[in-house]
């Protein structure tokens, strides 16, 4: 079989521990005996990110920028642990963090459904796809002690010198405060990237916060994502048959619980966090969860949601057998493809794309699959398969279907 040519090379950055044994896995067997790989490879692995003091991670960021679209490995977040363990010179920030803030993105993740691991709720029969504002809020608050009676304000100083002050809370006895703040500009980045999402992926986007309580700041999100749909977007979700809907946010918990998914649930900085933690959770496996970075210029970046594995590296490094589950590092690799196919016009390599995540899916519904889905499966017939072992047993299906 010919290989599949790609004409834009994908920026290719790799990462740390299981997650980077996966990803050569992953390269070798499933993607470059069929595709013409045309890559441009960042090394985002901690060692290398120390080497060059994190401009590596800078660059791959740029070229994000210039040519669209990017693959990432999962990679390490240093703390204290990794400064000893990697000799490091500093405590080198997230590289999610860096290249989030460099492409101004929004993370949407979604969950991927196979038949056997089951949601915890039963009528979700389609993936919901969480966008969590990724700037603010209580994640850059100013908080105080109050030990005391005294009185508290928000003062507003103008460039011009002007103040102007509204009380918090006039304290009788001890107690705590927090100073909180968002950007019109992020929100508004937030939100256009939401409804480019939700055009791409062709789902209806739900929006939430608690206006209702929140008269100003909350609002103001409600606001700046009315008025940028009506402007701007409207029309195209007419045409598409596609639907904006704001809720408050207690409202839409219900409404998720009781939904059948297939939608983009868009939240505020805090709620994404934990509505993604829980989301997770109940669609049954944190090792099936995508996750791909969109900026509102249409620049897209995918990964896995999970970290590197660093249990099971340990277990790899002293030549004991993993069972590390790679579905969603290649998915990573899928949205890419497809992504690049779709801007290129090369219908082949997202055809390629789909073929390799149905090859997945099918691999795990006949009972081959790795240990972390074997434990929660309810299918009867299970085989569980070593981390190289599910790799080639997904070559396997694959080839079949080629
Ligand atoms: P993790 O890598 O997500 O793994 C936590 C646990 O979840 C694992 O020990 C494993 O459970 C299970 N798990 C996760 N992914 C799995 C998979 N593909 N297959 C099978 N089991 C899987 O989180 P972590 O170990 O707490 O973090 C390790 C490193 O990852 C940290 O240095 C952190 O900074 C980094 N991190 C990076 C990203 C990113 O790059 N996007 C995200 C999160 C964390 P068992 O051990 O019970 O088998
Ligand atoms: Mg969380």
């Amino acid at each position: 079989m010919e290989k599949i040519k790609m004409t834009t090379p994908l920026v290719e950055m790799d990462g740390d521990e299981m997650t980077r044994v996966i990803w050569q896995m992953i390269k070798d067997e499933l993607i470059c005996p069929f595709v013409d790989l045309k890559s441009e490879y960042y090394d985002l692995g901690l060692e290398y990110r120390n080497k060059t003091n994190d401009q590596v991670t800078v660059d791959s960021a740029e070229a994000t920028k210039k040519y669209g679209v990017a693959v990432k490995c999962a990679t390490i977040t240093p703390n204290a642990a990794r400064m000893t363990e990697y000799n490091l010179k500093e405590m080198w920030k997230s590289p999610n963090g860096t290249i989030r803030a460099i492409l101004d993105g929004t993370v949407f993740r979604a969950p991927i459904l196979v038949k056997g691991v089951e949601p915890y709720v039963k009528n979700w029969v389609k993936p919901i796809t969480i966008a969590r504002h990724a700037y603010g809020d209580v994640y850059k608050g100013a908080e105080m002690k109050i030990p005391g009676p005294g009185k508290v304000e928000l003062v507003y100083t103008a460039e011009d010198g002007s103040e102007t002050r509204e009380l918090v809370h006039d304290f009788k006895n001890a107690g705590i405060v927090q100073g909180m703040h968002n950007l019109t500009p992020s929100i508004e980045s937030f939100a256009r990237s939401c409804f480019n999402f939700a055009i791409d992926t062709k789902q209806d986007l739900w929006f939430a916060t608690k206006d209702t309580i929140s008269k100003k700041y909350d609002h103001t999100f409600k606001d700046i994502f009315q008025e940028i749909y009506d402007t701007e977007y409207k029309t195209k979700f007419e045409e598409l048959g596609l639907e904006y809907f704001y809720t408050l946010i207690d409202d839409a918990v219900a409404r998720v619980i009781r939904s059948n998914g297939g939608y983009i649930w868009a939240c505020k900085n805090y709620d994404g966090d934990v509505m993604s933690d829980m989301l997770a959770t109940a669609y049954g496996s944190l090792s099936m969860m995508t996750s791909v970075l969109v900026s509102p210029k249409g620049v897209y970046e995918y990964e896995a949601a999970h970290g590197t594995v660093q249990r099971h590296y340990y277990k790899h490094l002293k030549g004991e057998e993993t069972s590390t589950n790679s579905i969603a590092t290649i998915f990573a690799w899928t949205g890419a493809l497809r992504k690049r196919g779709e801007l290129d016009e090369l219908p082949e390599l997202s055809a390629f794309a789909d073929k390799l995540e149905k090859a997945c899916i099918d691999t795990v519904e006949s009972g081959k699959m790795t240990k972390d889905l074997a434990l929660i499966t309810t299918l009867k017939d299970v085989t569980p398969l070593n981390t190289e072992g599910f790799i080639k047993a997904v070559r396997e299906t694959l080839e079949a279907s080629l």
